[in-house]
Protein backbone atom coordinates (compact mmCIF):
# COMPACT_ATOMS: atom_id res chain seq x y z
CA UNK A 1 0.00 0.00 0.00
CA UNK A 2 1.27 3.27 -0.65
CA UNK A 3 0.59 6.03 1.23
CA UNK A 4 -2.79 7.82 1.16
CA UNK A 5 -1.75 11.26 0.40
CA UNK A 6 1.79 13.81 0.58
CA UNK A 7 1.30 14.95 4.31
CA UNK A 8 2.00 11.29 5.87
CA UNK A 9 4.88 9.35 6.17
CA UNK A 10 6.09 7.21 3.70
CA UNK A 11 5.08 3.51 3.58
CA UNK A 12 8.45 2.04 3.99
CA UNK A 13 9.18 4.70 6.89
CA UNK A 14 6.42 2.94 8.86
CA UNK A 15 8.69 0.65 10.79
CA UNK A 16 11.33 3.38 11.79
CA UNK A 17 8.40 5.69 12.83
CA UNK A 18 6.43 2.90 15.15
CA UNK A 19 9.86 2.16 16.91
CA UNK A 20 10.18 6.12 17.51
CA UNK A 21 8.24 7.07 20.56
CA UNK A 22 8.39 10.54 19.65
CA UNK A 23 6.39 10.30 16.27
CA UNK A 24 3.85 7.73 17.97
CA UNK A 25 3.57 10.10 21.15
CA UNK A 26 3.32 13.46 19.09
CA UNK A 27 0.41 11.43 16.70
CA UNK A 28 -1.19 10.17 19.72
CA UNK A 29 -1.35 13.64 21.18
CA UNK A 30 -2.18 16.01 17.96
CA UNK A 31 -4.92 12.75 17.25
CA UNK A 32 -3.66 12.59 13.81
CA UNK A 33 -2.74 9.14 12.00
CA UNK A 34 0.57 8.85 10.89
CA UNK A 35 0.15 7.18 7.55
CA UNK A 36 -2.99 9.40 5.99
CA UNK A 37 -3.59 11.90 8.43
CA UNK A 38 -6.74 10.74 8.99
CA UNK A 39 -7.98 12.17 12.71
CA UNK A 40 -8.25 9.78 15.32
CA UNK A 41 -5.83 7.56 16.40
CA UNK A 42 -5.26 4.28 18.14
CA UNK A 43 -2.78 4.17 20.92
CA UNK A 44 0.29 2.81 17.76
CA UNK A 45 -0.26 6.50 15.93
CA UNK A 46 -2.31 5.09 12.89
CA UNK A 47 -6.38 5.06 12.14
CA UNK A 48 -8.32 2.02 12.25
CA UNK A 49 -8.15 1.88 8.42
CA UNK A 50 -4.26 2.06 8.43
CA UNK A 51 -3.60 -0.08 11.37
CA UNK A 52 -6.70 -2.82 9.31
CA UNK A 53 -3.54 -2.89 6.60
CA UNK A 54 -0.36 -3.68 8.49
CA UNK A 55 1.51 -7.03 8.44
CA UNK A 56 4.55 -8.76 9.84
CA UNK A 57 6.76 -6.31 11.86
CA UNK A 58 4.45 -3.00 11.18
CA UNK A 59 1.59 -5.24 12.69
CA UNK A 60 3.70 -6.23 15.59
CA UNK A 61 5.03 -3.33 16.67
CA UNK A 62 1.38 -1.56 16.37
CA UNK A 63 0.63 -4.21 18.66
CA UNK A 64 3.39 -3.89 21.12
CA UNK A 65 1.90 0.25 21.78
CA UNK A 66 -1.91 -1.33 21.72
CA UNK A 67 -1.16 -3.50 24.43
CA UNK A 68 0.99 -0.47 26.46
CA UNK A 69 4.23 -1.77 26.18
CA UNK A 70 5.90 0.52 23.84
CA UNK A 71 8.38 0.52 21.21
ZN1 LIG B 1 -4.43 6.21 8.65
Amino acid sequence: MERLNSEGILRYQLTVALKDRRQVLEARKVDTCMLCRRRGVSPCGLCEICYSGLEGEEFRLANKWLSGVGP
